[in-house]
């Protein structure tokens, strides 16, 4: 059976949402209040429909209560995303993913019950600023406030190298949790394991450790 999500709010970060989401076979239903909007995504979502989302009585005509997931991808109006997800959590949906504006709309969003909240571009610019710090940095994931996971290009310092004789874990506190190579990914690597300078390292660590091994090894 498809995969039936809901998606509301259709400006760009909503809008790639359904977009992946179709292009994956899920089914998904597609909400603004905006028509334009929904005219645009009618011939991409399995529907497409004009919609209030902080009107309850809206939200149950919709039967929406019988969606396993649903994004709430309002973006500027935090009142409006607020509503609406209050009124999802209220009528019963299972599972709620909304995305943030700032970190006191992230904060209020918890404390209503949202399952999920996201912060694309503060992500997205934590990303581009540690790529832009090294080169070698393609990657950087927050896994909390303190701990993320980074995907670094092997260089020269890192080729040639076991993963022992680095001693990465001891000097930096960081692990080696996996190895990209040639398109595989090579899942906790053997500690005689030889870096190739093609390699993409996975990392996991505090983000103090893992800003020092950029800055001393990168
Ligand atoms: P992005 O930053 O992802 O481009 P936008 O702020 O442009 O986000 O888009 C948010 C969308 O959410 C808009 O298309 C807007 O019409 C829609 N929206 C805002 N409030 C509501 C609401 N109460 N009900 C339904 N859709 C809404």
């Amino acid at each position: 059976m498809k995969k039936e999500f809901v998606v509301i709010g259709l400006g760009r970060f909503g809008g790639s949402i359904v977009r992946e989401l179709i292009e994956q076979d899920a089914d998904v239903m597609a909400i603004d209040k905006d028509t334009e909007r929904v005219d645009e995504y009618a011939s991409i979502a399995t529907q497409a429909v004009v919609a209030d989302t902080t009107d309850e009585a809206v939200l149950r005509s919709l039967g929406i209560r019988n969606f396993e997931h649903v994004i709430v991808a309002i973006g500027e109006n935090i009142q409006a995303s607020i509503l609406t997800t209050l009124m999802l959590k209220e009528i019963g949906v299972k599972k709620i993913t909304v995305k943030a504006q700032n970190d006191y709309h992230a904060k209020v969003l918890s404390k209503i019950g949202a399952d999920q909240v996201v912060h694309p571009e503060r992500d997205m610019g934590i990303r581009i600023a540690h790529n832009m710090l090294s080169n070698n940095v393609l990657d950087y994931l927050e896994l909390s406030d303190e701990h993320s996971i980074a995907e670094i290009q092997a260089n020269d310092k890192l080729a040639g190298r076991t993963l022992i004789g680095l001693d990465i874990r001891a000097k930096y506190g960081i692990n080696i949790v996996a190895i990209k190579r040639d398109g595989e990914i090579l899942v906790s690597p053997q500690a005689d394991m030889e870096i190739e300078l093609r390699d993409v390292l996975i990392i996991i660590g505090s983000d103090a450790d893992i800003n020092r091994f950029e800055k001393k090894v990168l």
